[in-house]
Parts: C-alpha cells; structure tokens; sequence
C-alpha cells in the first residue's frame, strides 16, 4: 500500500493522486457495501477532488449491489444525522475534515449514525486487503438517487433543543467563517434562524480554503480582523466539514479551541445535569465544570468514535474533544460543529455578558502540545524515566501514558492518524506546563 495512505479507525485518508486515488477509493466503496449492505448514503464537503471520488464511492457502492442517495455538499454530522433518521443502513463522508486541500478521506458510518467502531474498521480493511471482491450481475445493480433535504433536517433538529426564543431576543451580531467547506452550507442559515446579524466570511463552498482548515487559533487571524472591524459579538470557525468549531470573542480574539467543548458543557449543564465524556489529553478544566454541577465525568482513549460510544453507553448528557469537537446526544452522537453554535449562543443570551467575560471565568489551565515526528518509544521504558525524573502522583495507562505530577499532567501516546508522538501537558501555571512538556520531549528524544 501507498505509505501516503493511511488506515485508521473510523476510516481512510491520504494526499490526493498520492496515497488517495479512485482506484482505493472504489475498492474501500466496495468493501464498505458488502460489510452492510442495503441503502448508503454519501454526503460531501467541497473538496475539489469529491467530484472525482463521488462517483468512484458511487460506482464501487452500486458494483456490489447497494442503492446509494446522493446527500450532495454538507457537513460530516448532517451525514451521520440523515443516517440514523432516514433508517439507512450506512453512510459514506468523503471529507478530509481538518486537513489542508491537497488531502482526502473517506469516513465510514453505521446504520445508528456513529462511525464504524475500531473492530468493525478492521474488519472492513481485511475485506479491502482481500481484494476479493465479486460484482453483482446486470439486473441486480441498484440505483442512484438524491436527497437534499440534510441541511433542512438538521437545522430543524438544533432548533428543537436550544432555546431558540432567548437566543432571537439578543439580535447577536456572528460573524461565521465557513473556510470555504461545507460549513458554509449550513451555519449561516442556522444563525439567520437564530436571529442573529451574520456576517459572512469565506462562505463560498468552493473547496479552495483561504487558510488551513483546522480550526486553532493560528489559522483564526482572518476571523479575528473582522470581527473587531464589524464589531461583531462572537465569531465562529468552522474546519471543511463542519464537525469543529473554534470561537473569536467580542474584543476579536481566538480562543483556545479547548474552550469550544468547555462553554459547551457550561451550556447543557446549566439545564440538564448528567455524565459528562471527554477524552484523556482534554483540560482538567472539564472535571471543575461539571463538578461545580454535581456531575460525573468519564475518560476514554483518544478519537471521537471511543467518546461516542461511552456517551452512549451511560446516557452522557454532553460531551467531545478539546479539538473543538462537541458531541450533544439530542442532536447527535457525533462531533457538531453546527449543534455548539447553538450551545454557545445559548449559553451567551443566558450569562447575558459579553464572551471574554463569560470564558473568564471559567478554570483557568495552560496546555502546551507538542509533536515528535516518526519516532519508535519503548513505553514502558519511557514510564519508567518519566517517573524517575519528575515525580508522580498518579499513572493512567488507558491510551499511551498520562501521568500526573504535583504541577500538572502529562499525556504522551502515538498518534493513530499520523506518524508521529504526541506530547500533551497543563498545568496551572503556564511555565510549569512548558517546563513539563519540554523535559518530557528531551526525554523522549535521548535514547
Ligand atoms: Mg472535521
């Protein structure tokens, strides 16, 4: 296989021409309809390359007997929603998500809406890897149709479960960077329906990003300016396919993108009290929230499909990533970039302040994140070192290694979707994270 390839949990992704080409993408197609079966839907974002993989994902669904509906452009949670309540029995998201334009993926999506689990994902590769692969015959092939009804739907469904009515007194003024992807689409109008002046920004769906579509506080500068210059109460980012929100406040400055999923849980809390789900390397900050609720927080592996699955396994009333990725279980159990909007305006008509004050006073952390490129680590020789220079108080072995020290923690594991060691660390006081996570990185890095 192409090294530019890679097979991860919850599907496949690759540089286009590259790693990712037709040919893959057919065979993953093929592989994914004989795993399931039945009607598929297939939804994308506005990669230029999605016209050329649309029809391959097309073509391999319908070469083993699938009916596929075509969803057209729209965000990875539209997808996942149209799933679960048209009664499909799988869904396909061609979308490179985060990454730059030169990338592509395709997501796999069970009949519940969810991504495949990690077992279902390999046993969807091992099928691929086969090669085996038989089509069926002239009268047994199925048929294409359209469905454009996914914005509506899930728009309709966000305005079900926020109050719609405190929000629209405020008349906020949102200024909503779209990247060009397939927020653009969606986020707008919902803001509209929420009664909100909106400015728009980079809402072409054209596919050509005006900066990397990851939605950190780097690549926020363009939002930033504008919303000082219209004045602008918040502003929003999305990444291409919607599934990730970042915020800029009033006074035009980009938030750390762990608050996205922080003001979230404030925002649910306030109404509804219940488990809250993040991952391992998310802020601390999370346990002092929910705990100022009397609620209960669980801690799962890294990946939005293992913080899915444990939301729904004890009922969580709100939960994500520190990516920016917030999964809110009456809309979907699936990172929605569109649902935390929601959330979050709800949350400002409610405090009835402006944002920098709203996120001042939630707790208060320093994360520092660092990447160590194509690096093999010997774990528990690593432990081991950590342990003897810095100090311990607790050992986490649930995804990698976490520990925590009198200052902060630390989180180090090997990335599942790229070659490379990630090194998470916070602490209260912001050299200490620096210092943890820099000692760490030097450790690592002496053989
Ligand atoms: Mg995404």
């Amino acid at each position: 296989m192409n090294s530019s390839l890679i097979v991860s949990a919850s599907g496949v992704r690759g540089i286009v021409g590259e790693g990712l080409n037709p040919e893959v993408v057919v065979r993953f197609a093929c592989a994914f309809g004989k795993m399931v079966k039945g009607r598929i839907l297939v939804g994308y974002d506005t990669r230029t390359s999605n016209k050329m993989f649309k029809y391959a994902v097309f073509s391999g669904l319908l070469s083993v007997g699938c009916e596929v509906v075509d969803l057209g452009i729209c965000p990875t949670p539209s997808i996942q929603l149209m799933v679960r309540e048209t009664g499909a029995d799988g869904g396909i998201a061609i979308t490179g998500s985060h990454n730059p334009p030169e990338w592509n993926a395709l997501k796999f999506i069970r009949r519940d809406g969810l991504f495949l689990f990690p077992e279902e994902g390999e046993r969807l590769f091992l099928i691929y890897k086969k090669n085996k692969i038989e089509n069926v015959r002239w009268n047994e092939i199925g048929d294409v149709s359209q469905d454009n009804s996914a914005i509506k739907r899930h728009i309709q469904k966000i305005l079900e479960v926020v109050d719609v009515e405190r929000i629209r007194k405020k008349g906020f003024k949102v200024v909503i960077d779209g990247c060009n992807g397939a927020g653009s689409v969606i986020s707008p109008f919902l803001l509209k329906e929420l009664g909100c002046e909106v400015v728009e920004l980079n809402c072409q769906p054209n596919g050509f990003f005006p900066h990397l579509p990851e939605p950190t506080p780097a690549n926020l500068q363009q939002l930033c300016e504008k919303v000082k210059e219209t004045g602008a109460d918040i502003g929003f980012a999305h990444d291409a396919d919607a599934d990730r929100l970042a915020i800029v406040s009033e006074k035009g400055e980009g938030l750390s993108e762990e608050y996205t999923l922080l003001l979230a849980i404030k925002s649910v809390l306030q109404k509804r009290r219940g488990p809250v789900v993040t991952n391992i390397s998310t802020s601390k900050a999370v346990e002092d929230i929910a705990g100022e609720f009397n609620c209960p927080v669980k801690r799962t592996k890294v990946g939005d499909i293992y913080v899915s699955r444990c939301m729904k396994d004890c009922r969580a009333v709100i939960g994500g990533e520190g990516n920016g990725g917030v999964i809110f279980p009456p809309v979907n159990y699936a990172r929605d970039g569109i649902a935390a909007i929601a959330l979050i305006l709800e949350l400002a008509a409610r405090e009835n302040a402006p944002l920098s004050f709203i996120t001042k006073d939630l707790p208060s952390y320093f994360m520092v994140k660092k990447k160590i490129k194509s690096i093999f680590v010997n774990f528990d020789e690593l432990r081991e070192k950590i342990i003897k220079n810095l100090g311990c108080v607790k050992v986490d072995l649930l995804d990698g290694i976490k520990i925590w020290l009198d200052e902060g923690w630390v989180h180090i594991r090997a990335s599942r979707t790229e070659p490379v060691i990630r090194v998470i660390s916070e602490a209260k006081i912001k050299e200490d994270a620096e210092k943890i996570c820099d000692m760490v990185v030097e450790l690592i890095l002496k053989k």
